[in-house]
């Protein structure tokens, strides 16, 4: 009989926080400068230099801790995590060891239409390491390297959940949570391409039943959350399938190759033994105010999770429609501006993730770019039939563009909704004289030929021709 396995995944997720300064010292964290000239002898370690605090990343460190229910620690302290590879011009990181910023919380979420919570083992600050540009296509083949020292130093939050995911789909769900609650608190811009939000996963398979942990493998290098998932389910297969075979698995770290679609492993795993840890002398410990912290508590903006409550008791929204405008911070802000001056809300959600997203995707636009106000509008002229359906659309899509406010554009455009018998009755007569067909097929008793012909005059009439008297206009005029 073929042994059954379950999943163990834990994540480690590490998270440039958005501080103007370094982390100990003054120097930039824009992204993207020419290479090495955002250093300073205390980011490249030179004797003498002395590491000082940034206020701006702790406070941020805590916002995020505190929005993850994580126990923010009034003593933490920094430790020196020695190992030698070249994107450390120091030869050590300073991190955080055995006393940490944060300890525990959790991140709740939504997993096959069940609530699922993911616990968090710690919540830690260290500075970011210099970055590697291998020559050649892989770092494998790689002849030399190019080191760029403009990110050492950067504050980066380190997140370590505990082994509580039980596949890569999870995984995924559980960092597309987490980012939007990232971006709600402003601490970082989670930018995966620019490196700054950023993965690396332990697996490790079990018979089930069993509670012991098996052999653990660590994959980094996953660029993207589809690369997470992938990546996981990948490893999934094949510990599997080795272990199928009574084989055993090496605990070591791999490489996902995004090209290949495969684990390929790196370097043997260090155990933290290896890092020889110790106190970093020239820091004192930190230690936090439970004024502070409290401070940092009630500076917490209303997160997603209590946002998605609120919206569906409030406006009366469904689970989806409540989701779709809690995953970006700026959306859940469009809707209730625009819910402040239209009350049916149902109407205004389906405008917006519809043909409001549509047409910021079409023209590259972002909705902050858009007033509230002008959705609104274009809503109410439809709804006081001004203008048909065909044409509110159209408008739409120009609204997005330009920014003009619709009700202009009716007036400069002339986009009114034409009624009345004699305006429609010589487009309705035109459009029956030129398909007799479709006339002869309405009288045969073909009800899908009428629907043809108010298309016919639709289409004439540049959208604009109200539907309902029009089909009765054409009915009448045939039957
Ligand atoms: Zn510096």
């Amino acid at each position: 009989m073929k042994m059954k396995y379950d999943t163990v995944i834990g994540l480690e997720i590490h998270l440039e926080l958005q501080t103007h300064s370094k982390l100990f010292c003054g120097c930039s964290t824009t992204f993207g400068q020419e290479p090495n000239i955002n250093c300073c002898p205390i980011c490249l370690g030179l004797p003498g230099s002395l590491p000082v605090f940034n206020r701006r990343a702790i406070e941020l460190a805590v916002s995020v801790a505190l929005a993850l229910n994580s126990a923010v620690q009034q003593k933490s302290r920094f430790d020196r995590k020695n190992y030698f590879y070249p994107d450390l011009p120091k030869g050590y990181q300073i991190s955080q060891y055995d006393q940490p910023l944060a300890r525990g919380g959790y991140l709740e979420i939504e997993f096959d239409e069940e609530s699922r919570r993911i616990n968090l083992e710690r919540v830690h600050l260290e500075e970011e390491a210099g970055k590697l540009m291998h020559a050649g296509d892989s770092i494998f083949d790689s002849s030399y390297s190019l080191v760029d020292y403009n990110r050492a130093g950067i504050a980066l939050l380190e997140i370590v959940t505990k082994p509580d995911i039980h596949s890569g789909r999870e995984a995924r769900l559980f960092l597309e949570d987490l980012r939007t609650l990232l971006l709600y608190t402003g601490a970082s811009d989670c930018k995966m391409e620019e490196g700054s939000l950023r993965c690396d996963a332990n697996i490790s398979l079990r018979p089930v039943g069993s509670t012991a942990l098996g052999t653990r493998v660590e994959v980094k290098n996953m660029n993207s959350f589809r690369a997470v998932e992938m990546a996981l389910n990948y490893e999934v297969k094949r510990q599997e399938e080795i272990l199928s075979a009574d084989g055993h698995i090496i605990q070591e770290t791999c490489h996902w190759d995004e090209e290949k679609k495969e684990t390929i492993p790196l370097r043997g795993k260090e155990g933290s033994s290896d890092y020889r840890y110790f106190p970093e002398p020239d820091l004192l410990p930190l230690t936090l105010e439970a004024s502070f912290i409290e401070k940092q508590s009630a500076l917490l903006p209303e997160l997603p999770r209590q946002r998605r409550v609120r919206f569906k008791e409030h406006y009366g929204l469904n689970g989806k429609e409540a989701t779709l405008l809690t995953e970006n911070r700026t959306l859940g802000d469009f809707f209730e501006a625009a819910a402040n001056d239209y009350s049916d809300y149902r109407n205004l959600v389906k405008w917006i993730q519809g043909d409001l997203l549509y047409q910021l995707r079409e023209s590259g636009k972002s909705v902050e770019q858009i007033e509230p106000g002008l959705l609104v509008e274009l809503i109410t002229l439809l709804n006081n039939g001004n203008i048909t359906r065909p044409v509110a659309k159209e408008l739409l899509a120009e609204m997005v563009l330009s920014g003009k406010s619709p009700h202009k554009l009716v007036q400069e455009k002339g986009l009114g909704r034409i009624s009345g018998q004699e305006k429609l009755l010589p487009l309705v007569d035109r459009v029956i004289a030129e398909n007799p067909e479709a006339v002869e097929n309405y009288r045969r008793g073909k009800e899908k030929a009428s629907a043809f012909l108010v298309g016919r005059v639709m289409a004439l009439s540049g959208g604009r021709a109200d539907p309902e008297e029009l089909s009765k206009l054409i009915k009448g005029k045939i039957s």
